[in-house]
């Protein structure tokens, strides 16, 4: 499967610009509203750099990308996605096969859940990329399942309580609502699924 990145970057940055008041508003009930716009600035920056990354092979794309929402994001959210993206570009080839894909989202998620010392069931974006990872990792994960396995992750942070990141000052008053960065993850994983099966 050769991924046509141009597709998968277009319709991920235009889901996040699309979405970015609904993160926001789910950050404003648990964070400090700032998620939306977090994510939105850092995809505008990626698509006005969009013919430069495009020029690169897959691994240094992916590597100027997580550079970029590192640079541009700012928040918790940004070196967390910046250390996914930066570490799928070290691990992947230039041409991927599903078993590489798999892998280096293996990878990915470990590196995030370093970064930001957290674990699964924190209520964080772990809760969405984790379950995926280990789905596409027992193989032949259709575009339908890892679609729906994000949504149903995503929903199920609603009753988490948080342990990490802003929400968890919270404590148990962060209980009842979409973690934002789960429901950003959900929107990505969607985005990309879309595009790699060429769909508007
Ligand atoms: P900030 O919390 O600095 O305002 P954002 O609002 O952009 O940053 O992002 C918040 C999101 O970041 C949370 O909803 C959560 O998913 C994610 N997050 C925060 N801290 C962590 C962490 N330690 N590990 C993983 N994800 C985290
Ligand atoms: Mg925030």
């Amino acid at each position: 499967m050769t991924p046509d990145l141009g597709k998968v970057l277009d319709r991920a940055a235009g889901r996040i610009i699309a979405h970015a008041e609904e993160l926001t508003a789910l950050d404003s009930a648990i964070g400090d509203a700032d998620h939306g716009l977090n994510m939105k600035r850092g995809f505008e920056a990626i698509l006005a750099d969009r013919a430069n990354i495009l020029a690169k092979p897959l691994p240094e794309a992916l590597k100027a990308m997580g550079m970029t929402l590192v640079m541009k994001v700012g928040g918790a959210s940004g070196p967390l996605y910046g250390t996914l993206l930066l570490t799928l570009g070290k691990e992947l080839p230039a041409e991927p096969a599903l078993a590489d894909l798999a892998q280096a989202l293996g990878a990915a998620v470990a590196a995030v859940k370093a970064r930001g010392k957290a674990d699964f069931d924190n209520k964080t974006m772990l809760d969405v990329w984790g379950p995926v990872a280990r789905h596409i990792g027992k193989g032949a994960a259709s575009f339908d399942s890892v679609r729906k396995l994000a949504r149903e992750s995503a929903e199920a942070t609603v009753p988490m309580k948080a342990i990490k990141g802003r929400a968890s000052f919270l404590g148990e008053r962060s209980i009842g609502h979409m973690d934002p960065g789960a429901r950003s993850s959900e929107l990505l994983i969607t985005a990309i699924c879309d595009g790699l099966e060429g769909r508007e």
